[in-house]
């Protein structure tokens, strides 16, 4: 039996039922679930996550939760969004503890917006669980700070897919270019090319170091450093597993002091 109690001497939230907890796993490592998170996977009746959430976290669920994959698999279409905050409802109004897991955080770049949305117009009741974003997490596994007083005292978080799967057309590239330091790009590798084209139109240096930051925080990360003016040509030579971070600004150059995670050998 798990208690709301803990032992620090503060008390979860209850989990009711016919609730829904959005809930962000983090990057990756297990060690990064926020406990709130671990409280919510120890008491949900039914756990609906991403393809992004890592096996070894849904191994913390109770035994008797249900797991249903919401992502794409194995080829298989993946469940369109409408379909996801349905089935989230449903369950709801079947009495159930829902959990909606999701990489990272949930409200960012993980349309966990559009899911509280859909159950605020259902009427059903539901909490938000932040969690650690692979912008902030897996950049510190890279040893790349994400802000440092020397290199830029702003970052900006940058998708390079809006809904379409299109280069984010509503985005000022310019302007971004000019006051952004440092950008972490999510979801960047498909159009890279076009978004280093902007950056470069836009006044950024070639030789401004780049991170790319592959499975981030799991035991297979790789972090790759090149600069803006090669990091197109480098990603053609080689194979980048996703999930992958691009980071551009002088940031990065601080990992050749401050890559602290240890390396096992190939
Ligand atoms: N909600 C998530 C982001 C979902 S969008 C979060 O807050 O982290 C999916 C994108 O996130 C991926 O394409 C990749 O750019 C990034 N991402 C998520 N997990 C990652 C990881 N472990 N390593 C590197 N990038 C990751």
């Amino acid at each position: 039996m798990i208690s709301n109690s803990s032992r620090a001497g503060f008390d979860f939230p209850v989990f009711e039922h016919g609730t829904v907890w959005l809930v962000g796993a983090g990057p990756g490592d297990p060690g990064l679930v926020t406990l709130l998170a671990q409280h919510a996977l120890m008491n949900a009746d039914i756990i609906v996550y991403d393809a992004l959430v890592d096996e070894r976290i849904l191994g913390l669920a109770a035994a008797t939760a249900e797991l249903e994959y919401a992502g794409k698999r194995g080829g298989r279409p993946s469940p369109k969004q409408p379909d996801i905050s349905l089935r989230l409802i449903e369950h709801a109004r079947a009495g159930r503890r829902v959990l909606r897991l999701k990489g990272g955080d949930p409200f960012v770049f993980g349309r966990g917006g559009e899911e509280a949305l859909a159950l605020v117009a259902a009427g059903i009741r539901f909490r938000v669980v932040p969690g650690v974003t692979a912008g902030v997490g897996g950049l510190a596994y890279a040893g790349i700070p994400v802000t440092h007083r020397d290199t830029n005292q702003a970052v900006t978080f940058v998708t390079g897919h809006d809904m379409a799967g299109d280069l984010p057309g509503a985005l000022d590239w310019n302007a971004l270019a000019r006051a952004s330091p440092v950008i972490v790009f999510y979801m960047a590798l498909g159009h890279l090319e076009e978004i280093v084209e902007r950056l470069l139109a836009g006044g950024r240096r070639a030789d401004e170091p780049v991170a790319i930051v592959s499975k981030a925080t799991t035991p297979e990360q790789r972090v790759m450093v090149t600069s803006l003016g090669s990091v197109v040509d480098f990603c053609k030579s080689i194979e980048i597993p996703p999930p992958a971070l691009v980071v551009v600004g002088q940031n990065v150059a601080l990992r050749d002091r401050l890559d602290w995670l240890p390396h096992h050998p190939e």
